[in-house]
Formats: structure tokens, C-alpha cells, sequence
């Protein structure tokens, strides 16, 4: 089953898809976050995209291609993926259709995430992530036991560039920019398609996306 996980950033993609990937059992292809990955280990593609990544701008498709054609091929993706950011652009959806019918699969479900932009602004600049293990706090929601340190190593925390509010105002412009177009074709498709409004609890958008799910007989 493919599966696209589609809204702005801080819509809450991470924490819905780590769901949707413990239901189905099939893994979350995350771009940005492989991207990421890829510049703090230095690699070759890592430097081909910092610049962008680092502008929050969008990383040119051939390049995006690539990646994805290569998370498609892995093992452990042999019975679907769920997609977290990617596509992005009119563009990256023709191309990933392109993708999965060379396997002769296509996109079964697309689920949009919704939230206001002011709530995404308060949302991801109290968000801090500890530099050496990789755990994600937020001041508001989830904040670490002492201060700014990380629960699991202790590290001080930090804010990632693209958590500053400034930042953040530019990846929603671009967002709407970008994937105004896509959204409507996306609504055109004939596939199941699912909107979820996470401006409340998690628990409370788990709880509406479980009951989605079980109704379009994806889950029991
Ligand atoms: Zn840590």
C-alpha cells in the first residue's frame, strides 16, 4: 500500500505517519528528513542539496527522483511506503505515479493534514531536538524533565534553523505556493483521499484517523 501523507510542515507528518507506520507495518519515507541526513554525514548528495535545504527551498526533482526511486527499491519497502513530504509539487506527484507504475503499483491513499498557519508558527518554534541523539521536544507540549537539557543523553537542546519563526513563515509561503495546484489535483484523483484536522491533541487525531481508516476498510 502507498500511502502520501500530505500538509504543511509542522502539520504533524512525523507523529501521523510513526502511526499510520505501526498500524500497516510498512515503513515512512521521510524526504526532508532523509535529505538532513544525508548533509550532517557529509555525503555527496548531502552536498548537492544543503544549499536548498538550508533556504528552505525546494530540492530540484531529478535530484528528488533519485532519492525516491531509491527508497521505493529498498527491501524493506516491498509492500508500500507511507510518504512524509514528498510530493511537493505537481511535478514530484506525475513523477512519483511514474515511479510506482514501473512497479506496477500506484497511489492507494492520500491523506491531507491540516492545520491554520498560526498555529504551525506556535507549534514549531517551541519545538527543540537534541543534536547527538536525535530526540524532538516541544517547549509547550512535551518539554524535556531539566530545562534545555535532552532526557536521554543529556545534551543541551537546540531550535533547527528551520524551526525559527522567520523560517517558518517562508516554508508556508512556499508550501501554499507550491502545492496549491497539487492540492487540487490530488482531490481530482481517484483515489481514497482523507482530510485531518490536527489543531487538537494527538490523541484526539489519532483517534479520528483510526475511525477514518477502519471505514475505508484499511484498518479493523
Ligand atoms: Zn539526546
Amino acid at each position: 500500500m502507498y500511502i502520501v501523507l500530505f500538509g504543511p510542515p509542522g502539520a504533524g507528518k512525523g507523529t501521523y505517519g510513526r502511526k499510520l507506520s505501526q498500524w500497516l507495518g510498512i515503513p515512512v519515507v521521510a524526504t526532508g528528513d532523509m535529505l538532513r541526513a544525508a548533509i550532517e554525514e557529509g555525503t555527496q548528495l548531502g552536498e548537492r542539496v544543503k544549499k536548498y535545504v538550508y533556504a528552505g527551498e525546494l530540492v530540484p526533482d531529478e535530484i528528488m527522483r533519485e532519492v525516491v526511486k531509491q527508497a521505493l527499491d529498498s527491501e524493506t519497502a516491498k509492500n508500500g511506503v507511507i510518504f512524509d513530504g514528498f510530493p511537493r509539487t505537481l511535478q514530484q506527484a506525475k513523477m512519483l505515479e511514474e515511479l510506482l507504475s514501473e512497479k506496477g503499483a500506484h497511489i492507494d491513499l492520500i491523506i491531507e493534514l491540516d492545520a491554520s498557519d498560526d498555529v504551525i508558527i506556535e507549534r514549531l518554534s517551541s519545538r527543540r531536538v537534541c543534536p547527538k541523539c536525535g530526540a524532538v521536544y516541544n517547549l509547550r507540549t512535551n518539554p524535556p524533565k531539566d530545562d534545555s537539557k535532552c532526557d536521554v543523553c543529556g545534551t543541551p537542546l537546540v531550535q533547527r534553523d528551520d524551526d525559527k519563526p522567520e523560517t517558518i513563515k517562508f516554508r508556508l509561503d512556499v508550501y501554499h505556493k507550491q502545492t496549491a495546484p497539487l492540492l487540487e489535483y490530488f482531490r481530482q484523483q481517484p483515489v481514497d483521499y482523507l482530510v485531518l484536522n490536527t489543531e487538537g491533541t494527538i490523541e484526539e487525531g489519532e483517534k479520528k484517523l483510526r475511525e477514518e481508516l477502519v471505514n475505508l476498510g484499511i484498518l479493523r
